[in-house]
This record gives structure tokens, C-alpha cells and sequence, in this order.
């Protein structure tokens, strides 16, 4: 009997394969990754700081603990080079192995922003523990006085998180958007003052409305020189400016691409057989069809059972409700549902202080449907009642 093979052993990857295992102890699992395969919660990344947590300490399994726990034949350290669709086999680094079904988990890299300067290559992202394990090197490097100035390239979800873990961890930030607030792609502007006013209180600089453009060595650290000509001096310097879906294999295997590996309402790509979820997949709308990337957890968890269960025999399709992405702020904790970007600009943010003093803020598209909110801060019933009022009119 052929195995399902899994690339890829991030949240995607292995939320796939405990949920085949429930349904199927027996049929030959086999998963391919590039790292090390220990299981890890990635979100841990960009609040490890505050909690004094080393990158080994993030991982609560091994990969030997996790092929033992799910019956599965891990092959860590093992690239995946190309699909042959039509054969059925996958091209490694250490040989060719043929599959009765494929996943493909590969996740996202980060967007490298050509920057100028000679130290452009001393820029660090951190998309995976061993990124962590580098950034976390760099700011506790004996050469670097305290508090540890980071330079952080991008305001949003994970910049943010980054800059209050940091702060609150004894270390001196600054925040570089070319938007004119914090999260400007995700919510509300009075949502956006409130987290810029909550980090200031920490000591985060800001320097919105402009890119950094160079990032060069100085006496003993690094000089980051931005568009409009100010210069931040840094011991280090994160780029957060996003992440792209690794589209390497599905592009050389000829599979549908968009933005992420298109798949459709049961998570199966352009080709037979071989399915997509997590960072790297754009899902398909059971509603009305159109199509998105979801880099979150909640997606994962959603489109791992549904694809667990089509892979065991029966077709499931991936249901995606809503689901509020929780932003890891403790000093300004938020709850969002962003508006799709193609409404963005037909509609309006109506802001609310409750009596407690909790701000939220509704986005109603242009027919007045409650089609986004933020909220800070927030608790579990204040989020399922924003949820429940989404698709109502105003
Ligand atoms: P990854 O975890 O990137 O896994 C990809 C896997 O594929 C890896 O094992 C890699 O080695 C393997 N791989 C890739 N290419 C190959 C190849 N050719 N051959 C073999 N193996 C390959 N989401 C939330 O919902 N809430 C949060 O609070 C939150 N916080 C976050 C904080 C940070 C710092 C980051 C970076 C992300 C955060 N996210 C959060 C997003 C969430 O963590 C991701 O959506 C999720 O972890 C992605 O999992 P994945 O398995 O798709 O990808």
C-alpha cells in the first residue's frame, strides 16, 4: 500500500495528521520536513521574551516523540526538491518516494525588503524556531549594552507583538510602517491610536509614514537610514513586513496558483490526489466562491480535520467561520476580524468606549453589514457576541 506523504511539519502538517489518525490508525503516514520536525506553537514566537523562554524550551515534542505519538514515519532534514503529478512521487534529498495522496504544508517565507547597505544582510525575520533561535542570539550577544535597541521593519500583526514583547522584556524599540499607524491593514484607526498609545507607554519610537531604505555598520552596531532621511541606530534589526506562501513546489509541479497553492472547498489543489492547507494555500470560499490566504491558526485547525477526513475516504469540505484573530499585545489586547481588503474602502469604522472603557470598533461595508470589528480588551462572550452580529445590518 502507497503512504499519504505530508510536506511540511509546522502546525499544518501535523494538525493533519493527528486528526488522520483518529479516523485511521493504520494506513502508512509518511512526513517529509526540512527542519528538525519538533512540534512547536509558532504564536509562542512573539512573546517567548517576556516569559524568558530559549527557542529549545518552545518545543514541547521532539520529532521521535511525535512520530511514536501518531504512528507516522518522520524524515527530518529532508528536502522536498519536486512533484511528479502524473507519477505520483516526490524527488527528495535523500531519494524518491512514491505517495497514494499528498499534503502540502510548506508554509510561508518572509517578504525581503531589497535593502541597501552593508549590513542589509545583517536584517533577521522570524518565521520558524530556528529564526527565533537567531534573533534570540543576536539581542542576548555579550556586545550589546542594555537595553538592547531592536529596529523593527513593519507595524503589523507580528511587528507589534514583537515590539511589546521586547519592551516588555527590558528592551528599547522602535517601530518602522510607511502606514501612519500600527496594524493599518488589519483595523479601526481608533483601534490602531489605542495599541500606539499602549506601546508608547512602554517606550516603543515610531517612525510611520516611511520605509527604511539602508541599513548600514557602525561603530559597534548598525545605523538603519529611512526614506525621509532619519537614521535609527540599532544593535539589531527585524524585518516584520510580512510573509509570502512558498509556491516553489506547486509552481515547478504546474499546480494552480494565486496569491497561495489554490485549493478547493475540500482542500484538494489543481491536481488529483494532492491537497494544500496553512500558510501556503489560498482556500476556497464555501459561501460564495471567492478565494483567500488564511496564515492563522484557526484555518489550520479547520481545514486539517476536513482534509483528515477526505484523505480517510470521505469527501469533507472545509467550513472557515469566522474567527477572531487574537493579537498577542498584552499591554493592548485585541480581537479582530478584519474586513476583506476589496471592501475596505466602500465602507466605514463606527467607534465605541463601553462604559468599562472598552473600545471597539464595527466596520460596516456600503450596504451597512457588520462585516469586520476590533475589540480591546476582550473576553470570550464580548467576542461571540461581535461574531453573531457579523453579516446583520446595522
Ligand atoms: P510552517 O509552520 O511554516 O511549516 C512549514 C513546514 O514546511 C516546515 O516544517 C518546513 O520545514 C516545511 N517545508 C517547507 N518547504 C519544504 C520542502 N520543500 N521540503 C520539506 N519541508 C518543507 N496565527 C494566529 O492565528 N495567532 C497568532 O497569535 C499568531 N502568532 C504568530 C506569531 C508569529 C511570530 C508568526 C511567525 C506567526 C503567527 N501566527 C499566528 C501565524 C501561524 O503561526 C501560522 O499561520 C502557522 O503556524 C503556519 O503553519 P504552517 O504549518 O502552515 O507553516
Amino acid at each position: 500500500m502507497k503512504p499519504i506523504i505530508i510536506i511540511g511539519a509546522g502546525l499544518a502538517g501535523y494538525t493533519v495528521a493527528r486528526e488522520f489518525r483518529k479516523l485511521d490508525k493504520t494506513s502508512p503516514l509518511i512526513m517529509i520536513t526540512e527542519d528538525s520536525g519538533g512540534y512547536y506553537s509558532k504564536p509562542m514566537l512573539s512573546n517567548a521574551f517576556a516569559h524568558g523562554k530559549q527557542a529549545e524550551q518552545l518545543i514541547t515534542h521532539s520529532a521521535t516523540q511525535m512520530a511514536e505519538q501518531l504512528a507516522i514515519t518522520l524524515m527530518p532534514h529532508t528536502r522536498v526538491n519536486g512533484i511528479d503529478t502524473a507519477a505520483k512521487t516526490v524527488d527528495t534529498s535523500s531519494g524518491k518516494y512514491e505517495f497514494e495522496k499528498l499534503v502540502l504544508a510548506v508554509g510561508a517565507q518572509a517578504i525581503h525588503l531589497g535593502l541597501k547597505g552593508d549590513a542589509a544582510n545583517q536584517v533577521l525575520s522570524v518565521n520558524h524556531i530556528a529564526d527565533y533561535a537567531v534573533f534570540r542570539a543576536r539581542i542576548n550577544s555579550p556586545k550589546n549594552a542594555t537595553p538592547v535597541r531592536v529596529a523593527i521593519l513593519g507595524a503589523g500583526l507580528i511587528g507589534c507583538e514583537f515590539a511589546d514583547d521586547l519592551t516588555g522584556a527590558g528592551h528599547a524599540v522602535t517601530l518602522i510602517d510607511p502606514s501612519n499607524r500600527p496594524l493599518a491593514a488589519l483595523t479601526a484607526p481608533a483601534l490602531s491610536a489605542g495599541l500606539q498609545a499602549a506601546l508608547l507607554a512602554r517606550g516603543v519610537r515610531f517612525h510611520f509614514g516611511t520605509v527604511a531604505e539602508t541599513v548600514t555598520h557602525a561603530a559597534t552596531d548598525l545605523c538603519v537610514t529611512l526614506a525621509d532621511g532619519t537614521t535609527v541606530e540599532a544593535d539589531v534589526v527585524l524585518s516584520a513586513v510580512g510573509l509570502r506562501p512558498d509556491l516553489r513546489l506547486a509552481h515547478a509541479a504546474q499546480l494552480k496558483t494565486g496569491r497561495g497553492i489554490v485549493i478547493d472547498t475540500s482542500g484538494q489543489t489543481s491536481a488529483a490526489d494532492i491537497y494544500a492547507l496553512g500558510d501556503c494555500a489560498e482556500y476556497t470560499s464555501l459561501a460564495d466562491g471567492s478565494t483567500r490566504t488564511l496564515p492563522y491558526i484557526m484555518p489550520i485547525m479547520t481545514a486539517g480535520r476536513a482534509i483528515a477526513r477526505t484523505l480517510s475516504g470521505e469527501r469533507t469540505e472545509i467550513d472557515l467561520k469566522p474567527s477572531p484573530v487574537l493579537i498577542k499585545t498584552p499591554s493592548f489586547p485585541l480581537a479582530l476580524i478584519p474586513p476583506a481588503p476589496h471592501i475596505v474602502a466602500t465602507g466605514r469604522w463606527l467607534d465605541e468606549t463601553t462604559e468599562t472603557g472598552r473600545s471597539i470598533s464595527r466596520f460596516y461595508d456600503a450596504n451597512d453589514v457588520l462585516e469586520g470589528f476590533g475589540v480591546s480588551p476582550h473576553d470570550n462572550a464580548i467576542r461571540q457576541e461581535l461574531l453573531a452580529g457579523l453579516g446583520q445590518k446595522a
